[in-house]
């Protein structure tokens, strides 16, 4: 029972003028169990690849396959039985809950074509509740009655009401103050191990991602620029742009903990920068980084990145100790700095 994302691009289509490509050509796996997390800016296409990982959007190339079968194109029908198991959390929990009913009805709706009588589905209701730290009276209650964090484990008790084997989690943590992120970090680390979930757990916050998810995709501007397990790229990102992530994020001093962070915001996907994505943000950006685009390449055991930096069979270094090579003069930045200035912090609204 496996998520897998092969080679997919996504694409929004607007009348008159060009396509707006979302995602393009992501490949990913979620097994059971592991909890992918998958981060970036905002705009980087995050949510999209989420909605195409479950159905709601159509991939306009590629292809998205659960438990080895296809994933259908939702549109207004319902889940099929053979993808019940495949499960979608929104980021906002007071949009996808109806504030006119009771949260048991809300949850008993979504096992309404598990096969499972009333008596079973009652059971399980209560168990899903209790599984995310709320007790079985919720059920009776309407959704204004609960907290945001509240709302959010509700989301959470219906999809785990079915007892998926994969979930993808849209931004789950971030309407939530810092007391209630952890809580809900640590209950999502205890239902992939206790309960063999896997997740593709969406998030601009890799402070609290790191915590929780097993392996890490970084997304920048459409495509997947690094992956790999979360403790390796956390001591030692490839991707400038990985770097500049860990580097804004504050310490307990309200400075980052690299001495450079991220200037500069998302390009615009419909015309993105020609060569690397990232090079008009890039400190370490050379001639053939304008030119030409890095592939996605297998750098070490479980480790990808796009960056014209690295190369198999190389030795990891960071990315200001890699021999640039032939890569070409360096270039200026648009921002009028040849190296970024610290900022203590990204713009991820
Ligand atoms: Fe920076 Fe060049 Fe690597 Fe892109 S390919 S991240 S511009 S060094």
């Amino acid at each position: 029972m496996s998520l897998e994302l092969v080679d997919v691009s996504v694409q929004f289509h607007r009348s008159g003028r060009t396509p707006v490509p979302a995602v393009v050509g992501v490949s990913l796996h979620v097994d059971p169990s592991c909890i992918l997390g998958l981060v970036g800016e905002s705009g980087s296409g995050k949510s999209s690849l989420g909605r195409a990982a479950v159905g709601v959007y159509r991939p306009s190339h590629g292809q998205v396959l659960f438990n080895g079968e296809p994933v259908r194109h939702l549109g207004a029908l319902a889940r099929p039985r053979n993808q019940i198991g495949l499960q979608m959390v929104f980021q906002n929990p007071f949009e996808s809950l109806n504030p006119r009913r009771r949260i048991g009805s809300q949850i008993l709706d979504g096992m309404t074509r598990s096969g499972m009588s009333r008596k079973a589905r009652l059971k399980r209701m209560t168990e899903s509740l209790e599984q995310l730290g709320l007790p079985a009276r919720a059920a009776g209650r309407y959704p204004h009655q609960f907290s945001g964090g509240q709302r959010q484990r509700i989301a959470i008790a219906r999809a785990l009401a079915v007892a998926p084997s994969i979930m993808v989690l849209d931004e789950p943590l971030a309407s939530l103050d810092a007391s209630a992120q952890a809580q809900l970090a640590n209950t999502l680390r205890v239902l992939a191990d206790d309960q063999h979930v896997g997740m593709l757990l969406i998030s601009h916050d890799l402070a609290i991602v790191r915590h929780v998810a097993d392996q890490l995709a970084v997304m920048y501007l459409a495509t997947i620029v690094e992956s790999g397990p979360t403790a390796d790229v956390w001591s030692l990102p490839l991707h400038p742009y990985t770097e500049a992530l860990i580097g804004a994020i504050p310490t307990a001093d309200g400075k980052g903990q690299l001495p450079i962070a991220l200037t500069g915001e998302v390009g615009d996907p419909a015309a993105p920068p020609s060569g690397c994505r990232f090079h008009p943000r890039c400190p370490y950006a050379r001639e053939k980084c304008v030119r030409e685009t890095p592939p996605l390449l297998d750098i070490a055991p479980g480790r990808k990145v796009a960056c014209w930096l690295h190369r198999p069979g190389r030795t990891l270094r960071p990315p200001a100790e890699q021999d640039p090579g032939d890569l070409g003069a360096p270039i200026s930045l648009p921002h009028g700095q040849d190296v970024l200035a610290h900022t203590g912090g990204l713009t991820t609204t």
